[in-house]
């Protein structure tokens, strides 16, 4: 089934809803920080949906693929997406790698001090 059929037939707010980024497809669409965001309330709480509430909180016209967001674990809102998609996979996937490598990296200086520093001199 096409992604509009499936959207035609499950989402209630279709075709009302202008959201590039639809919670029930699976397609590599592409939100820019300032487009709509699904507002079927059933879909309020879908993990994609919470991200780009986080994200449109702060200015902004970068842009995030339906895999970056699915990487995202949590966003204070000012996590930088890429200033423009174009079909561009290489540029994605080296952005969900460099998230991954910033979690890894964030949890093991976490696990290496257990005490602060104190510089002298
Ligand atoms: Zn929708």
């Amino acid at each position: 089934m096409e992604n509009d059929q499936i959207a035609a037939v499950n989402c209630p707010g279709w075709p009302r809803c202008a959201a590039p980024i639809c919670p029930l497809t699976q397609d590599d669409s592409v939100w820019y920080r300032d487009e709509p965001i699904c507002n079927a309330r059933k879909f309020q709480l879908a993990h994609v949906v919470k991200l780009q509430k986080a994200l449109a909180k702060y200015p902004g016209s970068d842009c995030f693929s339906r895999y970056m967001l699915q990487a995202m674990c949590w966003t204070s809102g000012v996590t930088k997406g890429l200033p423009e998609y174009h079909q561009n996979r290489s540029a994605e996937k080296q952005w969900i790698k460099d998230l991954k490598d910033q979690r890894i990296k964030t949890r093991a200086s976490a696990a290496k001090k257990p005490f602060p520093t104190v510089k002298i001199g």
